[in-house]
């Protein structure tokens, strides 16, 4: 599932179990008075006027504390506050600033993820003015809770949920979002038309016909999807009035809000300047992406013309070599069955999450057999990959000088593991970091 995660950081003994275990509204992890009892990370979904959240715990890990933690403690902890969507930062609120809460603070501003202060324990009477230090840190918002008194927990979930923008996640139906585009006349609405077996679109010979966007939900081996049909794109000499210009608008708005895009070229014609424009726009945003070259009925065919037809639209779209290209027709029903298990496999693997440990064998593997570059004496090293994303995969590199990190060796770390997981129409995103 999508659901925004939001991480619970501090310092041992200021009540984050306890705060975890109020939210979650059950006994998870095991509250003791002593420092550092809680170890492991726990994550448990809240719900809170209609919306969901992950919390996670990271326990009574004390990011400040570099002789208590380990390397793969550490990792952990960075790891949960670089997936987390809002990060609660829990101190003790009776004792005011502590050296330790400064420290943490300095951790987890290099995120730069919202961050709400939760001061903890103000269990009864007014709140002390030391409270106030906490303004210090710079964060975005400050609130005094009780987590054992059960003292403002609806207000810390209210703001909780007003930091998060839920439009970012899937919403109660975990259904796969693709967007269908293809310049006027490509077959858009005569694709979604065979899916849903319905003829709920008007489908015609004349240019733009179906000028607006439109969600079906739909459904094939027990996934559920949603098909958004989009108006055709235009060239922009001809984008005359209001009503194709807001139609063109609405395809940008349907890639932002689709994780799929199938492209429908009309084999006809070819990929067009406005398809590679838009092609290059979801690539961009790190969209899954299909190709599919619809008509393929109509056109005559000799030996070359599938392989020369495919080295074009690699040419026009030498960015997205991930994408799979099909060869389909509509209205023959051609290669629709395997266009739709396409589709699944891009879906499966825009959500994939690749184990690290797998991931830094491949890492170790890759390194010794091409090793890594160096400048002036000095070689880049790779220290550690994860993957701290999915749906788009995003994974993370830490190494010692960024500068040293080639373009080239990234695209070779991404054959590599490519080479493990195909992980066939999703571009990858990788976040290079340094570690001192
Ligand atoms: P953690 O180290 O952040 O996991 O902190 P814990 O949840 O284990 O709590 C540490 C101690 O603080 C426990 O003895 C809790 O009972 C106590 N505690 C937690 N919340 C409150 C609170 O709101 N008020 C008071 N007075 N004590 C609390
Ligand atoms: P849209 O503008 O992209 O939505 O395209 P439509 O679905 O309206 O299709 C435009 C025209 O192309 C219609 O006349 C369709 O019947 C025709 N068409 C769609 N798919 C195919 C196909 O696979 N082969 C052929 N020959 N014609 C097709």
């Amino acid at each position: 599932m999508n659901a925004p995660i939001v991480t619970l950081v501090g310092r041992t003994n200021v009540g984050k179990s306890t705060l975890f275990n109020k939210l979650v509204g059950k006994r998870k992890a095991i509250t003791e008075d002593v420092n550092g009892v809680t170890r492991d990370r726990v994550y448990d979904k809240v719900e809170w006027t209609g919306h969901e959240f992950i919390l996670a715990d990271t326990g009574g890990l004390d990011i400040s504390n570099k002789d208590i933690m380990n390397q793969e403690v550490k990792s952990q902890v960075e790891k949960a506050l670089f997936e987390s969507d809002l990060i609660l930062f829990v101190v003790d609120g009776r004792e005011g600033i502590n050296p330790h809460d400064s420290d943490i603070a300095n951790e987890i501003r290099k995120y730069n993820k919202k961050v709400i202060i939760v001061a903890n324990k103000i269990d009864r009477g007014k709140i002390p003015d030391h409270l106030y230090d906490f303004y210090k840190f710079g964060f975005d918002d400050l609130i005094a809770i009780s987590a054992e008194g059960s003292k403002n927990l609806g207000d810390l979930l209210d703001k909780i949920i007003s930091f998060i923008d839920f439009s970012k996640f899937d919403t109660d139906l975990d259904a796969t979002r693709i967007a269908i585009i293809g310049k006027p006349n490509a077959g858009k609405s005569s694709l979604v038309n065979y899916l849903l077996n319905e003829d709920r679109m008007i489908v015609t010979n004349i240019a733009g016909t179906t000028r607006d966007a439109i969600d079906s939900y739909w459904q094939y081996n027990n996934k559920n999807y949603v098909l958004i049909d989009t108006a055709g794109l235009r060239r922009k000499n001809k984008v005359i009035d209001n009503i194709e210009y807001y139609a063109n608008q609405r395809t940008f708005d349907a890639v932002d809000s689709s994780e799929i895009c199938l492209f429908l070229i009309d084999a006809t014609v070819g990929v067009t300047e406005q398809d590679a424009k838009i092609a290059g726009y979801a690539h961009n945003r790190n969209k899954a992406i299909i190709i599919a070259v619809n008509k393929w009925d109509i056109v005559k065919k000799d030996t070359n013309t599938m392989k020369n037809m495919e080295m074009d639209i690699r040419n026009k779209l030498s960015f997205a070599l991930y994408a799979p290209i099909i060869f389909i027709s509509v209205l023959k029903g051609q290669r629709i069955t395997d266009l739709l298990n396409l589709i699944e496999i891009v879906d499966n693997n825009y959500h994939t999450r690749i184990k690290t440990g797998i991931l830094n064998t491949i890492l170790q593997d890759a390194i010794m057999m091409n090793p890594t570059p160096q400048d002036k004496g000095k070689r880049l090293k790779i220290f550690y990959i994860s993957q701290v994303q999915t749906a788009p995969p995003k994974f993370l590199l830490y190494v010692n000088d960024r500068q040293l990190m080639h373009f080239s060796y990234l695209r070779y770390m991404e054959n590599q593991i490519r080479q493990n997981y195909s992980l066939k129409g999703v571009s990858f995103i990788f976040d290079v970091r340094e570690r001192k």
